[in-house]
């Protein structure tokens, strides 16, 4: 594992803890964390120095450095992400807006920014939905309500089913809460949902916390597979620990927004762009003894 960390253009914080000030005042000394990717960092620098940063680095050549700023808040995001299981972006934001159509809320209105990784166009501005009246509404009526959207018989009941449980663990709807714990804390605490899993829970907690953690989702899982930062015999679910040790944690979100920006533009899941990328000369896709 790498050096120190921080939330990212938050503040300077510990790898995977809290605020130092925080930490120095709720977590006792002994108390360690350990980062799930170091072992596997360390082995693949022995096998593949350097693969990592060169991987960085030729990504920012072709999309730049990409800023980290909340998208929405914590709630809202966390139902968009789910809305977005095994449905496009863009049709998540449909159902999304449906909610807060049906079920207004009366709260400020709050900015969509969805950054370069986001396949959608982007929410218009508006309040989040009551959340208290998407967790009680009739099943039939939420499922009709977010049907534009996509497998609405298996959302709908999602939603409410997690919806009542952070209503009944914390008294309420906020998330806020998570931004006080450790990136690994705050995703134990959100897998333990039904539903929920690393990846949602790690959507969540990079882009309205800005937590080092890296969602895979089908492109970043293609794109890191072919070059070989992940095994391919290595479950998306492992990745999501062994990918913590291979970037610096203010780094987790820009490797996590180029990944999927390349595996959208360039590192096509059919007929890839071999010629447009800058990866190529360490991809053990095109070449299995790439260094
Ligand atoms: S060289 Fe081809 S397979 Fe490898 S990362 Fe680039 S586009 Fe993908």
């Amino acid at each position: 594992m790498r050096g120190a960390a921080g939330k990212i253009g938050v503040a300077v914080v510990n790898p995977f803890g809290a605020s130092t000030a925080r930490r120095a005042k709720r977590r006792p000394k002994k108390r360690k964390f350990t980062n799930p990717g170091a072992s596997y960092a360390k082995r693949l620098e022995r096998y593949r120095p350097g693969l990592s940063r060169f991987t960085l680095d030729a990504l920012a050549g072709l999309y730049g450095r990409p800023t980290w700023e909340r998208r929405l808040d914590p709630t809202s995001e966390l139902i968009l992400t789910i809305l977005t299981q095994n449905s496009a972006d863009v049709n998540a934001e449909v159902a999304f807006e449906a909610l807060r159509e049906a079920y207004p809320s009366g709260l400020p209105t709050e900015s969509h920014r969805p950054g370069a990784g986001w396949g959608g166009v982007g929410l218009p501005e508006g309040a989040p939905p009551d959340w208290g009246a998407v967790e009680f509404a009739p099943l039939s009526e939420l499922t009709d309500v977010i049907r534009p959207g996509g497998l609405a018989n298996q959302k709908a009941p999602r939603l409410q089913a997690t919806l009542r449980r952070i209503r009944e663990e914390r008294g309420d709807y906020s998330l806020e809460f998570l931004g006080d714990m450790t990136a690994l804390e705050a995703r134990d605490w959100l897998t333990q949902i039904d539903g929920i899993g690393k990846k949602t829970a790690s959507v969540l907690l990079l882009f309205s916390f800005g937590m080092p953690l890296l969602p895979i989702d089908r492109h970043v899982e293609r794109v890191v597979h072919r070059v070989g930062l992940l095994p391919l015999k290595a479950s998306a679910d492992d990745g999501h620990d062994l990918l913590l040790g291979l970037f610096q944690p203010d780094e987790m979100y820009e490797a996590h927004v180029n990944l999927i920006q390349h595996g959208r533009k360039v590192c096509h899941a059919q007929r890839p762009d071999h010629d447009a990328c800058p990866l190529r000369p360490r991809c053990r896709f095109v070449d299995p003894k790439a260094p």
